[in-house]
């Protein structure tokens, strides 16, 4: 059978793809039902989740964050709130946006037009390559795509307390070159854990941090790798999007917000692919040269990251505390909203 469109994996980046996307549209992820796995902390900014008009999934907004660094706590008043979302209720809002046919099946590759899955064999011009920071479809025709390096690991339990800040822990004792985190969630948090050299063994970490709080890890333990490095946006015939993309922000590990921003421009261009308004080339250089402009930031925030769990965390205080000056803060905050913000 043959598409307008397929999109391998439908999470933030594929669901943003195919929420622009009119015509005979194929959306693929190994996942029984849209929203199941959820892997993140799944905060992103209020303003954004109301301007895809996913509000209804806002589980608390949140106005204060406070770096703990050593034995200071800075405390960040921001002017534009952030906003913990209920994953699975997230997912079915965007994909009730959409008009796709969804496919529970594995996806093994990619073969030409063809996305090659244990359901069988689709065949379509225009290929999206949404499946997370694996890009198994990009993997599958080049083994090296996924560099090595270049990927922090996360985990996060989700007990019952009560917050009402966002509190980081900056180079904890319990991770070096890595933070510990609380974002509150209404009635429970998401209290996590994650290294940024990207190692796995960190549970033991995140039992002793939720220990702190009179509490344990729940059975709900979730979480993954998620890129810093960011990688090439087109391959051969193939369009890729959010973390397959390596379009998650290094330093905060933002990556909901850039697969939704990167996933809408894709979806426009294959559109007009999709429409005739565009030949296939184009629509990849289209969108490579797009998200190809974003890279420079990308460089400065990872540059960013490799300094700050560097240096003694003294110095990170100092930095943090220049960066909380009134105006300062007000203009990076807004620099760094505005690196993937929507109309
Ligand atoms: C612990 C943790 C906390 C985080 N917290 C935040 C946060 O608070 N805010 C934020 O903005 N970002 C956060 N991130 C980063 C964010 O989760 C990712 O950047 C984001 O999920 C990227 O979306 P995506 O759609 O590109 O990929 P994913 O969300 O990884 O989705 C990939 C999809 O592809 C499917 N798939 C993969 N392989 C296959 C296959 N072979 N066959 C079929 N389907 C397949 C998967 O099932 C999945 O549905 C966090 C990440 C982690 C690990």
């Amino acid at each position: 059978m043959k598409y307008d469109a397929i999109i391998a994996g439908a999470s933030f980046a594929g669901l943003a793809v195919a929420r622009v996307l009119k015509g005979n549209i194929l959306l693929i992820d190994r996942k029984s039902e849209i929203g199941d796995g959820q892997t993140s902390t799944c905060c992103s900014y209020e303003h954004f989740i109301k301007k895809i008009g996913c509000e209804e999934a806002i589980l608390q907004v949140i106005d204060v964050e406070i770096l703990h660094c050593g034995s200071e706590d800075i405390v960040f008043h921001l002017n534009y709130p952030l906003a913990t979302i209920d994953y699975k209720k997230f997912c079915q809002l965007l994909y009730k946006k959409g008009n796709t046919q969804f496919l529970s099946a594995k996806i093994l590759g990619i073969e030409g037009d063809k996305v090659l899955t244990d359901k069988g064999n689709f065949q379509s011009e225009c290929i999206v390559d949404a499946s997370g920071w694996q890009a198994v479809l990009a993997s599958s025709i080049r083994n090296d795509f996924v560099p090595k390096n270049g990927k922090s690991f996360g985990i996060e339990t989700t007990p019952i307390y009560k917050n009402k800040a966002i509190e980081i822990w900056a180079n904890p004792r319990i991770m070096p070159k890595g933070v510990l985190w609380i974002f509150p969630c209404g009635g429970f948090s998401r209290l996590g854990i994650a290294s940024y050299l990207g190692k796995t063994n960190i549970k033991e970490g995140l039992e002793s941090f939720v220990k702190n709080f009179g509490l344990k890890i729940t059975e709900e333990l979730h979480g993954g790798f998620f890129p810093s490095k960011f990688r090439e946006p087109t391959l051969g015939n193939i369009f890729l999007v959010g973390d397959s993309a390596g379009q998650c922000l290094p330093l905060t590990g933002e990556g909901i917000r850039p697969a939704i921003y990167f996933g809408k421009k894709c979806g426009e261009i294959i559109q007009q692919i999709i429409n005739k308004e565009k030949t296939r080339e184009q629509g990849l250089k289209d969108y490579r040269d797009f998200a190809m402009s974003h890279k420079k930031y990308y460089t400065f925030l990872l540059a960013l990251q490799n300094i700050l769990t560097n240096i003694p965390n003294y110095l990170v205080v100092r930095f943090a505390k220049f960066v909380n000056l009134k105006p300062v803060f007000k203009y990076c905050e807004k620099k760094y909203i505005d690196l993937a913000d929507l109309n």
